[in-house]
Formats: C-alpha cells, sequence, structure tokens
C-alpha cells in the first residue's frame, strides 16, 4: 500500500497543477472571497444553490499549493450536495485539520478529503487548507468575505 503521506504529496501537486472547477460563475447565486493574511492566500468562490443543492461550484484566486489542491478538492466534494451536507462537512474538515476528529475511528463523510489530515501537523499550513471551507461556509451564510484570522 502507498505511504500516505506520499499519496497525499502526489494529490497535492496534481490538483494545484490541473484545478478542477477553476472559474467564475456569472450569474450566480452565492459568492465570498476568502484571504488568508497569513500565507497569501485569495480566492473567490462561486456557485449556483438550487432548491438546497449545490448545482454548481467554481473557484479562482492564487494561492500556495494546499489551498489551491484544497479549493479543487472541497468543490469537487460539494457539488451536487445539498446545503446541510456541505455545511456539515466543512464541519467536519476543520475539526480534522485541527486534530479534533480522526477520520479514520469518528464517523464522516470527508472520504478522499481525510488526505488533509496530514495538515494538522503543520500548524502554518492548517489555514491554507481551510481557507476553501471557511469561504465556502461565509457564501451559504450571505457574507461576502471570509477570512481565516
Ligand atoms: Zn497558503
Amino acid at each position: 500500500m502507498a505511504d500516505p503521506r506520499e499519496l497525499y504529496q502526489q494529490v497535492i501537486l496534481e490538483h494545484n497543477r490541473k484545478p478542477r472547477n477553476f472559474g467564475r460563475l456569472d450569474p450566480c447565486t452565492h459568492h465570498a472571497d476568502g484571504h488568508n493574511p497569513l500565507c497569501g492566500d485569495q480566492l473567490v468562490l462561486t456557485m449556483n444553490v438550487v432548491d438546497g443543492t449545490v448545482q454548481e461550484i467554481k473557484f479562482e484566486g492564487h494561492g500556495c499549493a494546499i489551498d489551491v489542491a484544497s479549493a479543487s478538492l472541497m468543490t469537487g466534494a460539494v457539488k451536487g450536495k445539498t446545503v446541510e451536507e456541505a455545511e456539515a462537512m466543512a464541519e467536519q474538515f476543520r475539526a480534522m485539520v485541527r486534530g479534533e476528529l480522526d477520520p479514520g475511528t469518528e464517523p464522516n463523510a470527508l472520504g478522499r478529503l481525510s488526505l488533509f489530515q496530514g495538515v494538522r501537523d503543520l500548524p502554518v499550513r492548517v489555514k491554507c487548507a481551510v481557507l476553501p471551507w471557511a469561504t465556502l461556509h461565509s457564501a451559504l451564510k450571505g457574507e461576502e468575505a471570509a477570512s481565516t484570522e
């Protein structure tokens, strides 16, 4: 079996090179800007929520490899999910990277996103990984700006 650390590196590099759902939806029903001043990550999230379901979601901006890979995987994970499911994943993701949730032993809907578990050992990178999820939360709540501060 592949070393989880190696798999994590591969996924980060691959999504950073070819981010999924990159771009901007216009018009859109929800949007928010995310900013992580600690690292300089910046992203704009646009989405169309129809009948309580995330039908389309895109992001653009610039950031470090972890931020871009996290945004790429986040958008793929929440597309087609209900707002409640998306919010639950955002909470679980945050808890996991803070070391409060072990996706290997505790119930969760993170699936492939559990690759980011290793970030909890890199405190300066936690905010990079969380930024796309914080921005998603702001967009769903109707707030226009998200910050990791
Ligand atoms: Zn970053």
